[in-house]
């Protein structure tokens, strides 16, 4: 899929590894810039010289999304290195596995601090470059189907998803003014190096066979979403959940 993004910055967290280094790839190869960020700077270096080789520009940016200062420090550093951000594709995210009866405050904390108070964060303060900058812009959340429905043994992940939904609903609703765009993708199970060994277990192909599609996605099958999302091409969208999952959500189990 092309589209055109010459012209504009896109800011990819949690671009070090899967989803996001592919995002980070997709948005360079459509001719945006791209600020890549994540706490291990030391991986982002292959990422920003690979997006040179095949003739893009990428900058590497320090990030922790737990830690206010660290975000305002990587939105000052996107705007000073690129001169603007014009599209948040706010990626980073955690799961941390563990019964409801079984999970310990912390394991809660860690998951809600990555996944809904950092998208939050990020979000909260890249608008704010874009409101003093007057350019707009289009801000992608990653969800997941499992904002949408449930599953056991991942209680924070399934809160903080949903409530990133709702927070992308709310965003939508006050940034229409300011020339804002906000909407989310929910992946449904996307094959990446985090998962790859529990898909080839057993249970990990029985879940594959819930899927209507009767296969897991890759990265590539979230470029469709991503790029409609981060162009002019969704110039009227705000507020949308996307679904890319092979059909999962819709499966009445
Ligand atoms: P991943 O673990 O490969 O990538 C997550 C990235 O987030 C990593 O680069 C990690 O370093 C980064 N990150 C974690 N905590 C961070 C922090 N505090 N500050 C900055 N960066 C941080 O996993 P992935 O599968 O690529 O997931 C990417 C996103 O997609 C996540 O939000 C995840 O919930 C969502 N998602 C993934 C799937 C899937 O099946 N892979 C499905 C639905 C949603």
């Amino acid at each position: 899929m092309q589209v055109n993004l010459n012209g504009k910055v896109a800011l990819v967290t949690g671009a070090s590894s899967g989803l996001g280094h592919h995002f980070a790839q997709s948005l360079a190869a459509n001719g945006a810039v791209v600020v890549a960020a994540a706490r291990r700077t030391d991986r982002l270096k292959d990422l920003v010289d690979s997006i040179a080789k095949a003739g893009g520009k990428a900058f590497a940016v320090a990030l922790d999304v737990t830690d206010t200062a660290s975000v305002r420090a990587c939105v000052d550093e996107a705007v000073k290195l690129a001169g603007g951000i014009d599209i948040l594709v706010n990626n980073a995210g955690i799961a941390i596995p563990n019964a409801a009866l079984e999970t310990t405050e912390q394991d809660w904390n860690a998951v809600m601090d990555t996944n809904l108070n950092g998208a939050w964060h990020m979000a909260q303060a890249v608008a704010k470059s874009m409101v003093a900058q007057k350019r707009g812009g289009s801000n992608i959340n990653i969800a997941s189907i499992l904002g949408l429905r449930v599953a056991t043994a991942l209680p924070a992940y399934v809160a903080a998803k949903a409530g990133l939904i709702h927070l992308t609903q709310a965003l939508a609703l006050e940034w229409s003014r300011v020339n804002i765009r906000v909407n989310a993708i929910a992946p449904g199970y996307i094959l990446t190096e985090i998962n790859q060994d529990w898909f080839a277990t057993e249970q990990g192909q029985a879940t594959i066979k819930r899927i209507p599609q009767r296969r897991i996605g890759s990265p590539k099958d979230l470029d469709g979403p991503l790029l409609l999302l981060a162009s002019d091409a969704s110039s009227y969208m705000t507020g949308s959940i996307i679904a890319a999952d092979g059909g999962h959500a819709v499966n009445s189990l």
